[in-house]
């Protein structure tokens, strides 16, 4: 050793573990004749290094700026310590310590290099369905604790075999620690059971995936076992199969997402940007909305009826494209669930789960550890926007501003549910879950805050929870015997779009959903909210209207339009030459009328989501919807097919008073009523109507004196509405912001319901 020998030791936070992180460090090290170890550490990695200076500095540099492709450092601190002159450079085992500042390792899409071998006869691994490396494959959906090592993953059961037990501890090797290492020789197989569960036999190691192939071929209905669940598949282009599959899983029109063999494929099928093909080809390979080409028939139109856009994705595990590879056509993709249910995840829940649905199925005997789902988003403005944060993204870890005074966790919204955990400076959002309503998903979300907790070491000092008292969510936070903060739903979806974004201080919150609990008990949903560290202040509501018959105008946009009529003319809406007429029978508008003039079971809402509904019932879009955002989803199609240059409608904006401004949007309504009446062209009308509420966003923006403008809520997953709202108030000049990482819907509330509790608490 040169007596200008130094050792310093090096840690690094990040995503750091499961990427290849530790081989990397190894040959960088030995290339330049240092000394020392590196191992997995319950923060990230911890290096010691030993050598000359200068050699020293080089080495520092080169971390990040060589690492590996996958790897994301969050920080990194080097500091001298003596030296302690051992030679050479070695990989110590992980080192279990509890902490939250870890970035758990998130399942990858398969990598070139391994599909090039998969498809190589020549390889010992030729279409061998579980091919991994360092650069991909299965992580969090196979963990089972920390730190990442094949201990603490549902490949703990599988012995590697002489040659990939030499590969895993070799530190040139592409599968050096490669956790989910495996082979035909001692790896996880495939098997295919018929309806009943009752695994088939087989003749070759092919035999299974041949059996499937062939079934999918016949137009069957095949649940296969993926990374995080089971999807159902079925041909896409076989109009009976699809719609015998909507029948079984109770679907009418909910799109379905496709995958398809090839990027080729997809471009055929779809209008596809550059950003969109590095989202699809990504590592993370999620469902990406893409424009729908009109004259192409690639699918069939069961798969997405009156859709312009179809969720598309790329196969993303050995196993997808041993499939897709043989097919050459696109498949259905879709959950391996009953309509909203949690994903079904093993062999014992599968016959129980799916049986009724599925022809068949494709399993494994490689144990999901955790459930989760395809996550989904599209490109706005060349960036990906969330609107389904999960495989590849979740658990999803956000660095906050402030280290937190105690751990904290949040229960979510009702529908889109996901929990949240904080602790030292780190947010954390659980994968998507699902709609509370189901009993399954409210068992899910409590395995997920289990597991969670327990992989990051946390326990929560104080919960938070929606301000409605009927969530189950509010309900699973009530029970947990801890310090309760209710926030309520719209600020917490200010606050999770703040979090992402890393802002504090003032900013003038325009959110804008469906339903959403508001603190005078009303069902809130078009809010412009003054946010500041302390809380925050209703700046202005849309002019509330009543919904006859509560919950059910949720499924029947007809109602949400009678009660807008009704707002703007009383008794006169029931009139037999009123465009609402004809969407009721005599009987229905009758019970309607006298609920209305009773106010029985008419709750008020001020709801833009419902305003939606309106327009695309009076339109005649949509009068009774299949799912959640048909409606609204309808009028967004229908906007963004107009071609020519739209009319903003008026409106008004009321003086302030005790409850703040308030936005009359009666004239607007008044306008499309007559537009509908004088039969003017659909898409016309959707794409006034969406101008003018960009609008109404910047004149009330103007009088609340705020420069920061944060947008969220799920009217925001409007690609349409949201562009045109952000221009607008881009070019009054206001500071812009809307979520990108978290989603708009009710899948961020958990993060902002803990960002709100932060500020409770710290302020106390
Ligand atoms: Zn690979
Ligand atoms: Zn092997
Ligand atoms: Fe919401």
């Amino acid at each position: 050793m040169p007596a200008s020998g130094k050792r310093y030791h090096i840690e690094v936070t990040g995503l750091v573990q499961g990427v290849g992180f530790r081989p990397f460090v190894h040959r960088l090290a030995a290339r330049m004749g240092l000394s020392g170890w590196v191992r997995n550490s319950g923060n990230g990695v911890e290096i010691e290094v030993e050598g000359e200076a200068a050699q020293l500095a080089r080495f520092i540099r080169a971390l990040p700026q060589h690492k590996p492709p996958h790897a994301v450092i969050a920080s990194l601190q080097p500091r001298l310590i003596p030296c302690d002159f051992t030679e050479g450079f070695v990989i110590r085992p992980s080192l279990a310590s509890p902490g939250i500042h870890r970035h758990l390792p998130l399942d990858l899409a398969t990598c070139d290099a391994c599909r090039r071998e998969l498809f190589d006869p020549g390889n010992r691994r030729y279409r061998y369905p579980f091919i991994n490396c360092t650069d991909c494959g299965p992580r969090y959906s196979i963990l089972t604790g920390l730190p990442y090592d094949r201990a603490n993953t549902t490949m703990a059961r599988f012995a590697l075999c002489d040659q990939c037990a030499q590969e895993y501890h070799d530190p040139e090797n592409r599968r050096f620690h490669a956790e989910p290492n495996a082979c035909p020789y001692c790896g996880p197989v495939l098997q295919y059971c018929d309806q009943d569960g009752v695994i088939a036999a087989a003749a070759t190691k092919d035999d299974a995936l041949q059996q499937a192939i062939n079934a999918l071929r016949d137009g069957r209905i095949i649940a296969v076992k993926g990374l995080g669940g089971f999807h159902l598949l079925v041909d896409a282009r076989d109009e009976e199969a699809v719609l015998r599959l909507r029948a079984r899983k109770h679907r009418r029109r909910k799109p379905f997402a496709i995958m398809f063999p090839d990027l080729a494929q997809v471009a055929a099928a779809c209008e596809i940007s550059a950003g969109e093909t590095n989202l699809l080809t990504s590592p993370q390979a999620p469902i990406v909305l893409l424009q729908r080409r009109k004259e192409n028939q690639a699918v069939c139109a069961a798969v997405a009826p009156n859709q312009s856009t179809l969720g598309v994705m790329l196969p993303y595990t050995p196993l997808h494209h041993l499939l897709l590879d043989a097919l050459a056509f696109p498949l259905v993709a879709t959950s391996g669930n009953l309509s909203d249910e949690p994903l079904c995840k093993d062999e014992a829940e599968m016959v129980a789960m799916l049986s009724g649905i599925a022809d068949a199925y494709l399993t494994h005997n490689r144990p999901i550890a955790n459930r989760i789902d395809d996550s989904v988003l599209f490109v706005s403005n060349s960036k990906p926007v969330m609107l389904r944060t999960a495989r590849g993204y979740a658990p999803l870890h956000i660095e906050l501003n402030d280290v937190i005074s105690r751990p904290l966790i949040a229960t979510g919204g009702q529908l889109k549910n996901t929990v949240a955990l904080a602790a030292g400076r780190s947010l954390l959002i659980s994968p998507h879950i699902g709609d509370l309503s189901a009993v399954a998903a409210v068992r899910a979300q409590h395995e997920m805050a289990e597991t969670l907790c327990s992989l990051y070491a946390i326990q929560p000092e104080a919960v938070a929870c929606d301000l409605h008292p009927d969530y189950q969510s509010t309900r699973t936070a009530e029970k947990l015997a801890l310090p309760l903060v209710k926030v309520q739903h719209h600020e917490a979806h200010a606050r999770s779009c703040m979090a992402e974004h890393g802002l504090r201080g003032k900013a003038l919150a325009i959110i804008w959903d469906g339903t959403g609990y508001g603190t005078d008990n009303t069902i809130w949903g078009g809010e412009f909210l003054k946010i500041d560290s302390r809380g925050f202040q209703r700046a202005a509501h849309f002019l509330p209207f009543p919904l006859p018959g509560g919950e059910q105008t949720i499924r029947e946009p007809r109602r949400a339009a009678l009660g807008v009529c009704y707002t703007i003319d009383g008794d006169g809406c029931f009139a037999d030459s009123h465009v609402i007429a004809g969407n009721f029978s005599t009987v229905e508008l009758e019970i309607l009328r006298q609920m209305l003039a009773s106010r029985t079971n008419c709750p008020i809402t001020s709801s833009v989501g419902r305003l939606f509904d309106a327009v695309a019932s009076l339109t005649g879009l949509c009068q009774v919807s299949d799912f959640e955002g048909e409606a609204a989803m309808a009028l967004q199609h229908a906007a963004a097919a107009a071609t020519v240059d739209n009319t903003v409608y008026p409106f008004a904006i009321s003086p302030l008073d005790k409850s703040g401004l308030v936005v009359d949007w009666r004239p607007m309504l008044r306008q499309v009523i007559d537009a509908v009446a004088n039969n003017e062209p659909t898409d016309r009308i959707a794409a006034s109507f969406h101008a003018t509420l960009a609008q109404m966003a910047v004149a009330v923006a103007r009088r609340t004196g705020e420069k920061v403008v944060i947008l969220g809520g799920g009217c925001f997953q409007n690609r349409l509405l949201l562009e045109q709202t952000s221009k607008a108030l881009q070019m009054a000049e206001f500071e812009v912001y809307s979520p990108q990482r978290l989603p708009a819907n009710d899948g961020g509330l958990a993060a902002g319901q803990i960002m709100a509790a932060i500020q409770t608490i710290q302020g106390e």
